[in-house]
């Protein structure tokens, strides 16, 4: 069974807030932007306009659509215009306590059907539900970034959270044009679970060896990602993923260890593409060291390692946290591959990361095992596979 959802409030008019509100208002739905303040509705309202604008100009949508998109967005600073709403979405600053004043506020305001979901990339979902009193429909609705472009959902559920909640969201998501898939909540969630020590071991690779970091860009790119992983650390910036580590590993503890390299970068406020140095330096100011001198200056006793070595150590790295939710039950084969195709651009052409596994799972827990690394340390499900040489997916079929 499913909610009937008519209205939608989104709480924070910032940068995945007013995406998301974009998104809603132009898929025919009412949407209302709520901010801390008239002042900030009413640039959440300005930025909206200017950017429906633009999209007619680009041809990228019909005048008629826009003119109807703007008719369905609304914006306010008062919870009384949110009291008709069937489901709010949160995306303001990504700090618990702020989340769970809203949450606490929203409970309050909020008619008692209405399901609250909250846009969090990394804070405990059941502590945000424990605030209210219907932590039966307090769920994780993760957009990606663009949420107009990006076509994945994560939906984070917690152990209280209702079927018809996970449905209701589920179905929602589909009208707005995107594909949901079902995680059960844990630290990171799936897609930047399965990322985060693929990053790290790349992160790794430039403390414990004397790896060409153009040589595994080169690697990732071959395989078919979208970009190579000092690249994405640039672009997601290192500030954000020295902080997600960190919360990262309060959740899993010595077994994901931040590689040392983030925190010298962190440290030296080289926070990538977004302001002119990270991994790379992209400015000419002569301030940046090389990251190759940092490396002789910090990390002199490295090891050689062939670069096809390495890569495979990242990606069984990937296949081994893979392994992990799936003896955790956090999510299906199936919605693996998918949230990592559409979440993080895994080459499609290989289906997924499982997919990209099945013949390889002996090479992989040797790999593992090899490095005699505990971050490396091979999950039970991945040894038991490799040594029955079980196939993860039987007959084609994509069950599990
Ligand atoms: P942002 O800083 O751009 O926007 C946050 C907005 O929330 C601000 O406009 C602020 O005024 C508003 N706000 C703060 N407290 C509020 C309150 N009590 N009531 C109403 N509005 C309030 O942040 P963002 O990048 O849009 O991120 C928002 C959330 O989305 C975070 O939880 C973040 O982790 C998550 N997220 C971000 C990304 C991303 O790539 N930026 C991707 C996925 C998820």
């Amino acid at each position: 069974m499913t909610q009937t959802i008519n209205k939608i409030a989104v709480i924070g008019g910032g940068a995945m807030g007013q995406g998301i509100a974009m998104l809603i208002s132009q898929r025919n739905l009412p949407v209302v932007v709520k901010e801390i303040s008239e002042e900030l509705a009413q640039k959440t309202l300005r930025a909206f306009r200017q950017k429906i604008d633009r999209a007619v100009s680009r041809g990228q949508i019909m005048s008629g659509d826009a003119q109807i998109a703007k008719e369905l967005f609304s914006v306010t600073a008062d919870y009384a215009d949110l009291a008709d709403v069937d489901l709010a979405i949160e995306a303001v600053f990504e700090d618990l306590n702020v989340k769970k004043k809203v949450f606490k506020e929203l409970d309050e305001n909020l008619p008692p059907h209405a399901i609250l979901a909250t846009n969090t990339s990394s804070l405990s979902i059941s502590q945000i539900a424990d605030v209210t009193n219907r932590p039966d429909k307090v769920i994780g609705m993760h957009f990606f970034n663009p949420p107009i472009t990006m076509s994945l959902i994560e939906m984070i559920m917690t152990s209280k959270t209702s079927e018809e909640t996970v449905e209701t969201v589920a179905r929602l998501s589909q009208n707005l044009g995107k594909t949901p898939i079902k995680v059960k909540e844990c630290p990171a969630f799936l897609v930047n679970r399965l990322l985060m020590p693929y990053l790290n071991e790349a992160m790794f690779l430039l403390s414990e060896t004397n790896l060409d970091t153009q040589k595994i860009e080169q690697a990732a790119q071959r395989f078919g990602w979208p970009l190579g992983p000092y690249s994405l650390l640039d672009y997601l910036g290192i500030d954000i993923a020295y902080h997600t580590t960190k919360v990262i590993q309060d959740g899993y503890g010595e077994r994901i260890v931040p590689a040392p390299i983030l925190s010298v970068l962190y440290e030296a406020k080289r926070f990538g593409h977004k302001n002119g140095a990270g991994f790379f330096v992209y400015s000419n100011d002569k301030k940046y060291e090389n990251l190759e001198d940092i490396r002789n200056r910090l990390f002199p006793n490295r090891e050689d390692i062939d670069p096809d070595q390495a890569y495979f150590r990242m990606m069984s790295s990937m296949i081994n946290e893979a392994f992990l939710c799936l003896e955790e039950e956090i999510a299906s084969t199936d919605d693996i591959e998918t949230g990592m195709r559409l979440g993080l651009g895994f080459p499609a052409a290989l289906v997924g990361p499982l997919h990209w596994a099945q013949d390889k799972l002996p090479a992989i827990k040797d790999c593992l095992e090899e490095s005699g690394k505990i971050r490396l340390a091979p999950s039970k499900l991945l040894v038991q596979y490799a040594q029955e040489e079980k196939q993860i997916f039987e007959d084609d079929s994509d069950d599990w």
